[in-house]
């Protein structure tokens, strides 16, 4: 019933009734002290540089009260803003990206994660308003000859996260060759170990791993493959308008007031690898 206590609690909230509405979702209790603030519970995968990744735990984050494993990023910066904007703290939970979806609802009440509102995914989950553009790319060893979709085709072994946009566009191209993993630092690091000839992964990532590999790696244009732009979106349990309402909400007075562009400037723009 997690789901459901928050968006009692952020229905609470727009009401502006802000002292009788308190619960802790994680607790399972339904009523807690009054001056105790809502939990929601984040769900990622932090094998996704700039977007989330394991940090070297010198970033923290106020409205972020449980962060096992040192997890920063944009999305993590971008939930602990939104989190204090609607008056709920986080708790970021690591998993599986494959396993993100199905969690919805249960043992998470949204997903942060560069998730790209695709169709399919939009049958079973809302998505906020569009947050970021992306594109696919490939990431091939820096003396690799792979240059064009022909030579996917051709390749033995394309390494992809299970469950991704970059799976589906690598089974498209080819998919016999398609080598779905449950981590993107485990794709890349077959890549770097010579098990993978190339990975499908957005592009943004793919340039923060080859900055972690430097001198190993490289990227190449998403635009060079014809592959479509794609958006980034929060992902939320899809009866749950409350919740969809107050995240586009602060959403948009984070892009109104310039915070976002600062996220966007401190997670991103200024990223280097830990
Ligand atoms: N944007 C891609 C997708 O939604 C990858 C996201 C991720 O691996 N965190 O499938």
């Amino acid at each position: 019933m997690k789901k459901r206590a928050v968006s009692v609690i952020l229905a609470g909230l727009m009401a502006a009734s802000l002292a009788a509405c308190g619960s802790s979702s994680s607790s399972g209790a339904s009523t807690t002290a009054a001056t105790e603030a809502a939990t929601t519970a984040a769900g990622l995968n932090a094998t996704f540089p700039p977007f989330e990744y394991v940090g070297d735990g010198t970033d923290t984050f106020d409205d972020i009260t449980s962060n096992e494993g040192n997890v920063t990023g944009f999305d993590v910066a971008m939930m602990n803003e939104i989190g204090k904007r609607i008056g709920v703290t986080v708790e970021i939970e690591d998993m599986d990206f494959d396993g993100i979806i199905p969690a919805l609802g249960s043992k998470i009440d949204v997903a942060a994660t560069g998730m790209t509102i695709t169709d399919e995914r939009k049958e079973s989950v809302n998505f906020s308003d569009p947050y970021y553009d992306a594109t696919q790319s490939v990431l091939v060893s820096e003396d690799s000859t792979i240059a064009t979709e022909d030579d996917l085709k051709n390749a033995s072994a394309i390494g992809v996260q299970a469950g991704t946009t970059g799976e589906t566009v690598a089974r498209g191209i080819n998919d016999a060759a398609t080598v779905s993993v449950k981590s993107f630092n485990q794709a890349v690091a077959d890549l770097v170990n010579g098990k993978n000839d190339a990975v499908i992964l957005d592009q943004v990532p793919a340039e923060a791993f080859a900055t972690s590999y430097s001198g190993q790696l490289k990227v190449l244009d998403g635009s060079q493959f014809n592959f479509d732009t794609e958006q980034y979106g929060i992902a939320m349990p899809k009866d749950d308008e409350v919740m969809l309402n107050a995240i586009n909400g602060a959403l948009a007075a984070m892009k109104a007031d310039g915070t976002y562009d600062t996220l966007v400037e401190q997670y991103i723009s200024s990223y280097s690898a830990e």
